[in-house]
């Protein structure tokens, strides 16, 4: 084949059984469908999956690696926005089937590296008992990189949902999808003050996204601006990219 395309649902059969090798890394971006705010669309999480995974292919490529796009994961694990307006969400253990299902499609093919990259935090614990599971039953190399909830100055630690971060790089990837008119601050300030529990705390908590706010906003999206998304945009795929060199050769079995 050409080196026109490095989207896996555009080789051909045969093209699936010959071109991909053992060191091919098949990439699969990781986002929901949900709600961010009024501010954002449902597919935020997706649409930045997308773009970000695209971009470290496209950069991962040109650089050397094996690197492949596979299409993404849109309906995920998004319980915690059940009881709000636009949710589509897979239960956990519909999520995990399918990434076994998936897992084991993969080891089917030549390919034995995977590596998802995931906008939507709400998957981040379930693809790490997902990449078990491809790597016990399917020997497969698993992979996952969660894009860092960095939090803007204004959001305590809770910039977690359609707050700065998410905001901006949708601002940089698809402003036509932004209405800043509507992003409204939504920070829990009175459990910020907790000292052992929360985000990034010593003690974890059980939450749904509205037992924050009707909009389902957790964050300050009001300063939010393409600059910084495309600081953020590069930041994510600079890191990506640099790792592809580890990820294409390490094997937690030869590690010692
Ligand atoms: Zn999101």
């Amino acid at each position: 084949m050409t080196t026109r395309s490095r989207r896996y649902v555009e080789l051909t059969t045969v093209e699936a059984a010959t071109v991909l090798g053992r060191d091919s890394i098949l990439v699969i971006p990781t986002g929901a469908v949900e709600p961010h705010g009024p501010h954002l669309p449902l597919a935020t999480d997706l649409v930045m999956a997308d773009a970000l995974a695209a971009e470290v292919v496209a950069r991962g490529s040109a650089a050397g690696h094996d690197v492949w796009l596979m299409p993404a994961l849109a309906y995920t694990k998004s319980d915690e926005h059940a009881r709000l307006p636009g949710t589509m969400w897979l239960g956990a253990d519909t999520v995990l089937r399918v990434l076994v299902d998936l897992g084991r499609s993969i080891a089917a093919t030549p390919a034995r590296r995977v590596m998802f990259v995931n906008c939507h935090g709400g998957n981040s614990a379930l693809l790490e008992v997902g990449l078990r599971e491809l790597r016990r039953r399917f020997d497969l190399q698993t992979f996952l990189y969660s894009g860092p909830p960095r939090a803007g100055e204004s959001e305590r630690g809770f910039g977690i949902h359609a707050g700065h971060v998410e905001t901006s790089m949708m601002l940089h990837v698809r402003p036509d999808l932004v209405d800043m008119t509507k992003a409204a601050r939504a920070v829990p300030d009175s459990i910020a003050d907790f000292e052992y529990v929360g985000f990034g705390k010593p003690v974890r908590f059980g939450w749904l996204a509205d037992d924050f706010f009707a909009s389902g906003v957790v964050g300050d999206p009001s300063g939010a601006t393409a600059d910084a998304g495309a600081a953020y945009f590069e930041d994510n795929v600079g890191t990506v990219v640099s790792a592809l060199d580890e990820i294409a050769i390490f094997d937690p079995g030869r590690v010692r």
